[in-house]
């Protein structure tokens, strides 16, 4: 905090439309009087020995505010280039991904009653990255789980559910087909539930998860789902196409040394620069962070004038809509 009262965060605007719906999370958090103080870096790499990298000052940047907002960075297809995303994962030691997917009143999909929140584990598993040839024409890949990883994604679950009011954790898996590492995911769940009596703990499998949300999304919405890394990049996906897809699903990385929240889409170069992009997912995730820095109000009053907006029929074309990101962003700070 600073003398004044406001806190410094970081804010990445991050490539193709980044720094439209950027401008426009800046927009509406002066209009809503957030005690926040940008600033703003750039994570355009730089080659240091002829290596792709973050440069210095960003990262320093992070590491001082310890919370940073971040548009989406596209990854340059070609070699030498490391994803930006992976490199800042790995630096601050994101280890878990949070993506809640809640349904927008008037904007109509297949369940208007969507309400779920997933914890992906966000540092290893099938993403450790570590596969080799054994012989021509046979590839292994290793999917690494520690009980370390497990169980500090598994706490901070059990910690989220309680600080949210979803009083039912369920941890996804394939244990019946992974048994050691799946299974040693479940053993460091299952270690803490004692710790939580105020928090019901159960288990089910991927596959038949799936089967239900599609079904019926309703039972989902006391609970918090928490799950190795790949299943949690699916289920999280298919849980957003229940509530209209990436336009609308923020998402936070929370970890050791600091905690980044990010909309889950990408940098969209077939809109970029054209007024088109939706701001709502990047604005959802911000809100996600002011949660996570306790702001609540900021938080309640921003979410409001937000999704009556888009229910009184203010929309982005991805939406169905005909407005601008500017003019979407304009009857937002109307109600503000
Ligand atoms: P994308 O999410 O950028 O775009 C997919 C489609 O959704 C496009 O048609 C796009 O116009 C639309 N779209 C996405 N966000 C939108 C928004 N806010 N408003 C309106 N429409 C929106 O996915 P992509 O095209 O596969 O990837 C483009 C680049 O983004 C790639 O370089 C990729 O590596 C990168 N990427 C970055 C992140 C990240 O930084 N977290 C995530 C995914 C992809």
């Amino acid at each position: 905090t600073n003398a004044d009262g406001t806190y410094n965060v970081t804010l990445i605007p991050g490539d193709g439309i980044g720094p439209e719906i950027s401008r426009s999370v800046k927009e509406i958090y002066d209009a809503a009087k957030v005690p926040i103080k940008w600033e703003e870096v750039s994570v355009t790499p730089i080659l240091v020995d002829g290596v792709s990298t973050i440069p210095a000052d960003a990262i320093a940047s992070i590491k001082k505010n310890t919370i940073a907002l971040k548009g989406p960075l596209a990854t340059p297809i070609g070699k030498g280039h490391v994803s930006l995303n992976l490199t800042l994962r790995r630096t601050f030691n994101l280890y878990a991904n949070v993506r809640p997917c809640r349904s927008i009143e008037g904007y109509k999909t297949a369940y208007d009653n969507v309400d779920t929140v997933l914890i992906r584990e966000n540092t290893e598993g099938e993403y450790s990255g570590i596969e080799h040839e054994v012989v021509d024409g046979v590839v292994q890949s290793i999917k690494l789980i520690t009980h370390n990883a497990s169980s500090r994604v598994a706490r901070y679950a059990f910690e989220y559910a309680r600080a949210n009011k979803r009083p039912h954790v369920t941890a996804v898996h394939k244990a019946p087909i992974m048994k050691m590492s799946d299974g040693m995911f479940l053993r460091a769940c299952r270690e803490l539930a004692p710790e939580y009596p105020d928090i019901k703990y159960d288990e089910d499998l991927l596959d038949r998860v799936c089967l239900r949300i599609v079904q019926n999304p309703a039972p989902y919405s006391d609970r918090v789902m928490v799950m190795p890394n790949l299943y949690g990049d699916i289920l999280s996906d298919m849980c957003a196409g229940l509530i209209g897809g990436l336009g609308l699903t923020p998402s936070g990385n929370i970890g050791k040394d600091a905690s980044i929240f990010e909309a889950v889409h990408g940098s969209a170069p077939d809109i970029e620069g054209k007024n088109l992009a939706n701001p709502t997912a990047l604005l959802l995730s911000s809100l996600m962070m002011l949660r996570h820095m306790q702001l609540t109000d900021k938080a309640d009053l921003i979410e409001k004038a937000v999704l009556s907006t888009i229910a009184e029929g203010t929309r982005t074309r991805d939406l169905g809509g005909k407005a601008s990101t500017q003019q979407f962003t304009d009857e937002i700070l109307k109600k503000l």
